[in-house]
């Protein structure tokens, strides 16, 4: 086996590296990657002492890790910029940084209820443990948790400005990056430390897999967390990690579709909002203004970008677009699961970044999101056919409200 990675990799576009940066630990000629499914290996009878069996040898036990684990990771490390550590979910990651930096006043934005419950978990183990808000001072602070994009409304936070103030409170910045995998953002280019992805979303992209990465700057750290996660049991199953790497061959061009879709999807949900709050239209628009009417807001990265939320920096942090999560909002709640029930092409369900597009309400799950919030998640399908679905259940929604208001 060829242990060396080609160099070549490290510089080469996303596309070219998710193809071929695990290329080097390939031990049969198969072109397409074997699934490894053996939680043993045997032992090196050759090279071994008799007193001291196996220590030196790659593989062991599976907890520990497997060919497939290492060639996902290889794949990651290589696209995300840094050393990533396979997991089990995202929520398994995202404990493990947890006991990685151990603590005790933990900075949390706006983020996935989940993550929120994760920590909480954390401190019923470790005692004494404060957590106050992103936007608080920084005075004591060791960890900042931000996510960006944010889940539920796809907004993105200015990774650079809070890389700053963290580490000049001395504490480490962790970005849980699941809405904007490679090559939509890039945590490390603007300061993160540590980042984190749910690899259930983007990264597998088929909605088939639960998985989680951890990324970090050097190698020691990634030691550590593989440490950890061998004696916790906290990596992924064969099957997970082999379409994990699978998925990855098919990132970049997925990812930037996506994300491409939903901002044409977003700009035309907001025209129609736009355009029946609009006092001066008249006959030819008055379909798209009633179709409007019950929109309260859309929300996206896309739209920061110009107008009064406009931060150069997030331009920067986003150079190949925005991510394919969006949010909105309706006037009532009711109103909310009109529209998610009526949408056709997008599945009603949770989770996103899957290559169906899904529509979910947030509220269902998480009791501090608006009520009368839908989260869309872009997948591939045409942006002609989810305009058009929009339009029907939009339409459907006026009619229904017509017909409620002459009751
Ligand atoms: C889904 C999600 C997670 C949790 O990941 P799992 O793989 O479901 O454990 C964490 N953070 C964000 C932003 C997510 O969307």
């Amino acid at each position: 086996m060829v242990e060396i990675k080609n160099p070549l990799y490290d510089t080469a576009c996303l596309s070219t590296q998710a193809l071929h940066a695990d290329a080097h630990l390939q031990v049969t000629s198969d072109v397409a990657p074997a699934i490894s499914v053996s939680t043993t290996f045997e032992y090196a009878k050759t090279t071994v002492d008799a007193c001291n069996y196996g220590p030196d040898q790659r593989y062991a036990y599976s907890r520990e890790s497997t060919p497939t684990t290492t060639k996902a990771e290889s794949v990651l490390s290589t696209i995300t910029e840094g050393h990533a550590v396979l997991y089990g979910s995202g929520l398994t990651a995202s404990l493990a940084v947890l006991l990685q930096y151990k603590p005790k006043k933990i900075a949390l934005g706006e983020s996935y209820f989940g993550v929120r419950k994760v920590i909480e978990q954390y401190r019923a183990l470790v005692p004494n443990v404060q957590v106050v808000g992103s936007e608080c001072s920084y005075d004591g602070v060791d960890l900042v948790w931000l996510e960006s994009p944010v889940n539920p409304t796809g907004e993105v936070k200015d990774i650079a400005a809070y890389a700053l103030r963290a580490h000049a409170a001395g504490a480490v910045l962790v970005v849980d990056a699941t809405l904007a995998p490679p090559p939509i953002s890039y945590p490390f280019r603007q300061g993160a430390d540590v980042v984190v992805h749910s690899a259930t979303k983007y990264l597998g992209g088929h909605s088939d897999l639960l998985a989680g990465v951890v990324v970090v700057r050097a190698a020691t750290g990634a030691v550590a967390l593989r440490e950890t996660r061998y004696v916790l049991g906290l990596g992924t199953g064969s099957l997970e990690t082999w379409l994990l790497l699978r998925s990855l061959r098919t990132l970049s061009v997925r990812v930037k579709q996506q994300s491409a879709t939903a901002t044409r999807l977003v700009s035309f949900l907001e025209s129609i909002r736009r355009s029946a709050i609009a006092t001066q239209c008249h006959k030819p628009c008055e379909e798209q203004l009633s179709l409007g009417r019950h929109i309260a807001s859309v929300q996206h990265a896309s739209l920061q970008i110009n107008g009064a939320q406009c931060n150069p920096n997030i331009a920067l942090q986003h150079p190949n677009g925005f991510g394919a999560v969006f949010a909105v909002s309706f006037a009532s709640k009711c109103q909310a699961l009109f529209v998610a029930r009526a949408l056709g092409l997008h599945r009603f369900a949770t989770s996103l970044g899957g290559v169906e597009s899904l529509v979910d309400w947030r509220y269902g799950w998480d009791s501090s999101a608006q009520p009368t919030l839908l989260r869309i998640s872009v997948g591939l399908e045409s942006f002609d056919d989810l305009a058009k679905d929009w339009k029907q259940a939009l339409q459907a929604l006026e009619v229904s409200e017509r017909k409620a208001a002459k009751l």
